[in-house]
């Protein structure tokens, strides 16, 4: 991971999650990481191959989409950015070229007083998420929403964005229901999963617990900062 010159940072897409934690001192970069799998799994599992592989349910997909990361892809025919929101476009399928390679993943800086939090919901703990939510925020001085991202994991064919609740949010005090922005959130979902570890209905509620939670979270922190 190395910081650029615009204050972001960029991953590149072998490093592995145990090389990603043990290089940041960075609390969202290590929130996200200590949710997936086990020790070994973060020993050999990268963010490329993580985000290239595009699972609906991975931690690290969702956490580009919240964070607005930029795709680099590598081909012959030279290099491109993909924003994460054109980047997963199906169920394990992003919009890489047959002859592309993720090279790495650009992250633009939060800067102020910003708060970040990932909350999802396994049967065991390293397992992959029935569901999950990343917020991010950032507080005006008054302590109002000047940003907020959401995105939702194990809830649809891609991480997916929550639109309606981040505009529900904007301009509006920190104090902002998480009840309510938990309903918002995951009343826009359309091809929730249903499969043997939970209805579509019980995914959407749990996503909706996750939002409320990471919310709370993010927010308490961004207060103290
Ligand atoms: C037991 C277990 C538990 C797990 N739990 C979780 C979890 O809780 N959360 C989570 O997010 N993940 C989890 N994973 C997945 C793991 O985190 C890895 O990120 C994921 O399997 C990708 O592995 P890899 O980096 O070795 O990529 P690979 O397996 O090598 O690649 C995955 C796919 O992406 C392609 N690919 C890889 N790198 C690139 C690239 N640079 N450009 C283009 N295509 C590329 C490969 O061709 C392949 O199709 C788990 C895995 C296991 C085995």
């Amino acid at each position: 991971m190395r910081e650029l010159p615009d204050g972001g940072y960029e991953v590149g897409a072998l490093t592995t999650y145990a090389d990603l934690i043990a290089n940041t001192t960075l609390d969202w970069v290590r929130e996200a990481v200590e949710l997936i799998g086990d020790v070994q799994v973060r020993n050999r599992g990268t963010v490329g191959g993580s985000i290239a592989h595009a699972d609906p349910a991975a931690e690290y997909p969702a956490v580009a989409l919240a964070m607005d990361a930029e795709m680099e892809a590598i081909s012959a025919r030279g290099t491109r950015r993909i924003p994460a929101a054109a980047f997963f476009r199906d169920f394990w399928t992003t919009d890489l070229e047959p002859d592309e390679l993720l090279a790495s993943v650009r992250f633009p800086v939060w800067n102020g007083r910003c708060g970040f939090s990932v909350r999802e919901f396994a049967r065991r703990h390293g397992d992959f998420a029935v569901a999950g939510a990343v917020v991010a925020v950032e507080l005006t001085g008054d302590d109002r929403i000047e940003r907020c991202t959401i995105s939702l994991f194990g809830l649809g064919s891609t991480p997916r964005r929550a639109p309606e609740a981040e505009r529900a949010v904007q301009g509006h005090k920190a104090d902002f229901s998480s009840d309510e922005l938990g309903r918002l959130a995951t009343s826009e979902l359309t091809d929730v999963p249903s499969d043997v570890h939970g209805s579509a209905r019980y995914r959407a509620r749990v996503g909706a617990a996750m939002v409320k939670r990471a919310w709370d979270e993010a927010i308490a922190e961004a207060c103290r900062a």
